[in-house]
């Protein structure tokens, strides 16, 4: 059990600057996000796009400005007062008797908080999955959507599904398992343009030319499921995956062998377990007091795109001042009866001290 003045969910732009905020009132906090890296939509929507309107940055990219806010908060993070995980979904949230918060990943971090910063966006950044109907069934234990243990599928039948880095490095790493390969591995896509890089993709072309591996331009229609030893068409009973429909462009259709299929089809925002969590919502949003920006549960705040009041605008600008708002008032709470004096990173000394610079 980790105990934590505060935790921060999510590591979009907001939740990085709610570090910064956190850090200058020197309260300790942990950040979790479900990426394996920090930026949110900045860096995983538009990494290399141009922003304009962050202010004092005439022009900034998604990438550099979460580069600058992770440098930002570099000073906490090397002292141990802000600790960052990756890789981790926020999955539950349960109000404690002593007024405090236990939060848990399906992974198995447990915290208690005192307060509780909701900075999750418009939702956890999570796989997307195939539609088609009876996959979902073999979902971990045939079907995967995040790197699995590859050294399981030796003697397998393997099957990518996708045209992007992950893909093909998976597809790739397959064919190389050194100690036993797979029976077959297969990469599908529906057509036979890739937004891999080249060099993976030139790869993957010449592993198919060596014979190693197959290239399939089509798409899953529906799994072939066994029952028993025979192989039948239902997935009304779940039984064992062994092949995959598949459509081709051509208008006919193949039906692939595979004990294994892995997909990387992108990630997209899931609100996902935050609407569990018993608190009020309004369309998808959690309103906040714009004074604080706690929301109807004490010691629960809410910053940025997740947070809706009257005149709310989903801009990185409005998120950076809930952040300094939120931050005063999460101390009230950390600190109670202790006067937060505003001071001024250019003069105070105490504010120096925290972010190892020397004043002047
Ligand atoms: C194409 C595009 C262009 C944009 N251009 C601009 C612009 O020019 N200027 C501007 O001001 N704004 C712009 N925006 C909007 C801006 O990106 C958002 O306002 C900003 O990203 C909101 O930041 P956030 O930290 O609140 O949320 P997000 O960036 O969405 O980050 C939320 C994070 O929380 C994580 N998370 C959520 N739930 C959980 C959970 N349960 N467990 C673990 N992690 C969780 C997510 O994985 C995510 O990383 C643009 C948006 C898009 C899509």
């Amino acid at each position: 059990m980790i105990e934590t003045d505060a935790l921060i969910v999510g590591a979009g732009p907001i939740g990085l600057f709610q570090v910064f905020q956190l850090g200058l009132l020197e309260i300790n906090c942990h950040v979790i996000d479900a990426l394996p890296h920090p930026g949110g939509q900045c860096a995983q929507l538009y990494p290399d796009k141009p922003i304009y309107d962050i202010p004092g940055l005439p022009a900034t990219t998604g990438r550099a400005l979460v580069a600058a806010l992770r440098q930002q908060i570099e000073p906490f993070v090397a002292s141990g007062s802000a600790q960052l995980h990756w890789g981790q979904l926020v999955s539950s949230v349960r109000k404690l008797s002593d007024g405090r918060f236990a939060v848990t990943t399906p992974a198995g971090l447990n915290f208690t908080t005192k307060v509780l910063i909701i900075a999750a966006g418009a939702g956890a950044f999570v796989p997307r999955k195939l539609m088609v109907p009876g996959l979902e069934a073999f979902e971990g234990s045939q079907v995967f959507y995040a790197q699995p243990e590859f050294d399981a599928f030796a003697g397998k039948h393997v099957v990518v599904q996708g045209d992007d880095d992950t893909a093909l490095g998976w597809a790739l790493r397959c064919v190389n398992l050194t100690a036993t390969p797979p029976q077959s591995v297969t990469l599908i896509h529906r057509r036979e343009v890739f937004t891999a890089s080249a060099e993976l993709v030139n790869a993957m072309r010449a592993l198919c030319a060596a014979g190693k591996m197959r290239f399939v331009a089509g798409q899953i229609t529906a799994p072939v499921i066994s029952t028993t030893n025979r192989i039948t068409d239902s997935p009304a009973t779940l039984g064992t995956l062994t092949a995959l429909q598949l459509a081709l462009p051509d208008g006919s259709g193949e039906t692939l062998l595979a004990d294994v299929l892995m997909a990387s089809l992108g990630l997209s925002p899931k609100l996902g377990p935050l609407a569990e969590w018993g608190l009020k919502m309004q369309r998808k949003q959690l309103p906040v007091d714009t004074e604080t920006f706690q929301t109807a549960q004490p010691g629960i705040f809410a910053v940025g795109d997740i947070n809706t009041y009257p005149g709310k605008k989903k801009l990185i600008v409005c998120g950076f001042h809930e952040c300094v708002l939120a931050a005063f008032a999460a101390a009230d709470i950390v600190f109670p009866g202790k006067q937060q004096p505003l001071q001024y990173t250019t003069t105070s000394t105490r504010l120096h001290g925290l972010l190892g610079v020397a004043g002047v």
